[in-house]
């Protein structure tokens, strides 16, 4: 973790360098930050699922085995892994699918080094408090959310 500290001087030394103003700079360096998890989070999504299951799976072997199947009998194969919660931009979730038929079945997965997107408090009208809303890096894909790519009204 970066201390308050630390982060104030990682500020002054970008205000120094390039002469932006506090504020400024402090949104400079946490949009660089979100570039770097935006692309960590892109990697955490886009793969191929294995080929065979004795190869090491292809989201960096981070998921369980798959399950036996309890109607073909056939072993599950991680298939896929989304955002899987729609406020926790930490929680993931694998998807398996049976090798042998149509079964699937989901586990939440929780990286908090690579979370989804980032979290955001939004204003709401009058004087109501503001909510939490948790905004989607660019480029990855939430099964239950709109992205923010697709449905750019520009
Ligand atoms: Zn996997
Ligand atoms: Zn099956």
């Amino acid at each position: 973790m970066t201390t308050n500290r630390a982060r104030k001087d990682v500020i002054r030394d970008r205000m120094t360098a390039t002469g932006e103003t506090y504020n400024v700079a402090a949104r400079n360096i946490l949009a660089m930050r979100h570039t770097s998890q935006t692309a960590e989070a892109c990697r955490v999504q886009r793969w191929q699922p294995p080929v065979r299951l004795d190869l090491p799976c292809p989201c960096g072997s981070t998921c369980e085995p798959g399950e036996k199947c309890g109607r073909c009998h056939a072993l599950h194969k991680h298939v896929a892994r989304n955002p899987g919660s729609l406020v926790d931009v930490e929680v993931w979730e694998d998807r398996y699918e049976c090798m042998g038929c149509s079964a699937s079945y989901v586990v939440p997965v929780l990286l908090p080094d690579s979370p989804w997107g980032v979290v955001e408090m939004v204003p709401q009208g009058g004087v109501a408090e503001p909510v939490a809303k948790a905004r989607l890096y660019p480029g990855v894909l939430h099964p239950r959310m709109a992205s923010e790519v697709n449905h750019d009204p520009s």
